[in-house]
């Protein structure tokens, strides 16, 4: 070992990466990270992070129509963009100082580089040429948001990259895609008072969540105003002085400020050197790697988005915990895939864990579907017109909670909190026998006491 410089150099300087970086730190190692953009990663940077706070920033204009039926009277409210902005760029630069202060304070050496492979055990620093010998790499370079490189005047998009930093709040926004980025920022963009379209080219929003949640989240999202357009894609983007004129399949031409694409994520492997190492990819050009992060190069590892198994922060954050424990710290385990709570930060939310219906069925061939959709108290005196939904998916026979779906305020909250409920095998007599927290929402999770309905396959 004694020929390399560092026990460990990771490329990426994001949740996976980071995480990696410290822990193996902590076990003794020598540990190098290069990044070349900011270090946070995605999450922090231009993701989870900035998106939550513009997700609360949208929320106040409905808070201050809902205060009305409270008794409150709100003067006239007026939204400043470049305020939110600044704030959020402030918080940002303050989390990415946390980010590096841990990597420093955990005697991890910071390199503000690009870094490309060479080979099994070398790193090429672009920043100052320096090459970097070191016992094992990781890589966590994560994904990058997908462009339709095909489509005409693709070059006038933005994604969500560029949302984070316009000048202005746009008056007209469309948002291709219905994946999560897709439907949290069509909820954004409204929430600040822009007119706001999502289109979508297959049936239904957020394929892969719960049917009855997509449906109630398409009829919720056209409550506040936002025009949903299922089935139909762009074929073309045409410029037409400061407006843009999208052109879809069915012969629409929507005019917006600003058109953002949100059709999914590819891994950031282009121009890493993997060939040179010989690291194998997948068909979709994420790094294949086994339960324990290996590559098919045995120095070689990769965590997080890169690998796309499951793509969401805190599962990169496991993944580099786990292989930085496994490799370095004399404890083997992994990253447990299975039964991961979820949310969308969509409007209302969504918070998820388990299957599906149409999963459990698959799994299952028979469910009990208890099911809720009630309007929250706090609309009694708001009186906006707006459900939440409840699902509780149950194996008959052995009674065990197969899934739990939510769409209403704080069901990411709540999500979390099922998540150790039905990894502990929880079963619905559980959720009977637990005394109901009064006056919830979430009072509705152990107050069903007849399935809705038995289906079967
Ligand atoms: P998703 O994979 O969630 O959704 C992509 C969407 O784009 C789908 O609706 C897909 O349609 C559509 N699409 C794909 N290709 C095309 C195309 N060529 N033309 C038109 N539409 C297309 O990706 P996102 O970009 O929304 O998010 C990326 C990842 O980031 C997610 O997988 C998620 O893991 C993560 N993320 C997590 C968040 C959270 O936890 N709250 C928030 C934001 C992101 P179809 O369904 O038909 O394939």
């Amino acid at each position: 070992m004694s020929d390399f410089e560092f026990d460990l150099f990771v490329i990426g300087g994001g949740s996976g990466g980071v995480r990696a970086a410290r822990i193996a730190a902590g076990h003794g190692a020598r540990v190098g990270i290069a990044e070349e953009y900011r270090y946070g990663g995605t999450c922090v940077i231009r993701g989870c992070v900035p998106k939550k706070l513009f997700v609360y920033a949208s929320r106040f204009s409905e808070e201050f129509e809902d205060a009305a039926g409270f008794g409150w009277q709100v003067g006239e409210s007026r939204f400043d963009w470049e305020r939110l902005i600044d704030a959020k760029d402030r918080e940002i630069t303050r989390l990415e100082g946390v980010y590096r202060r841990n990597l420093e304070r955990a005697g991890v050496e910071m390199f503000d580089s690009r870094a490309v492979l060479e080979d099994a055990h070398t790193v090429h620093l672009l920043s100052d040429g320096r090459r970097i010998r070191a016992a094992k790499i990781l890589i966590a370079v994560g994904a990058t948001p997908n462009v339709d490189a095909g489509l005409e005047g693709g070059e006038h998009v933005i994604t969500s990259n560029e949302a984070f930093h316009l000048s202005d709040l746009p008056k007209r926004v469309i948002v291709a895609g219905g994946g999560y980025i897709a439907v949290e920022f069509a909820g954004i963009f409204a929430g600040l008072g822009a007119e706001t379209t999502l289109i979508y080219r297959g049936e239904e929003i957020l394929r892969g969540f719960d049917d009855d949640l997509r449906k109630a989240l398409h009829e919720e999202m056209e409550k506040k105003g936002i025009r949903v357009i299922c089935g139909d894609v762009f074929t073309s983007i045409e410029k037409n002085g400061a407006e843009l004129v999208g052109h879809t399949r069915k012969g629409e031409a929507l005019v917006a400020d600003k058109i953002m694409f949100a059709i999914g994520r590819r891994p950031n492997t282009a121009g890493l050197g993997l060939d040179a190492a010989g690291v194998e990819l997948s068909p979709s050009g994420a790094i294949m790697v086994d339960e324990q992060s290996r590559t098919s190069v045995p120095s070689i590892f990769a965590v997080g988005d890169v690998t796309d198994r499951v793509n969401l922060t805190p599962v990169a954050i496991r993944e580099g915990h786990a292989f930085a424990d496994t490799e370095f710290g004399g404890k083997s385990w992994s990253a447990d895939h299975s039964m991961i709570p979820t949310a969308v930060f969509s409007q209302p939310e969504i918070g998820t864990v388990g299957l599906t219906q149409a999963e459990a069925l698959a799994a299952h061939g028979a469910v009990d579907v208890y099911r809720s959709q009630f309007r929250p108290m706090k609309h009694t005196l708001s009186g906006r017109d707006e459900k939440m939904l409840m699902k509780i998916l149950v194996e008959p026979e052995s009674d065990k909670v197969l899934g739990v779906h939510i769409l209403g305020h704080d069901a990411g909250e709540l999500a979390q909190v099922l998540g150790i409920a039905l990894r502990m095998g929880a079963t619905k007599a559980d959720f009977d026998a637990t005394m109901a927290v009064h006056p919830t929402a979430a009072e509705e999770l152990v107050t069903m006491r007849e399935p809705t309905e038995r289906v079967t396959a």
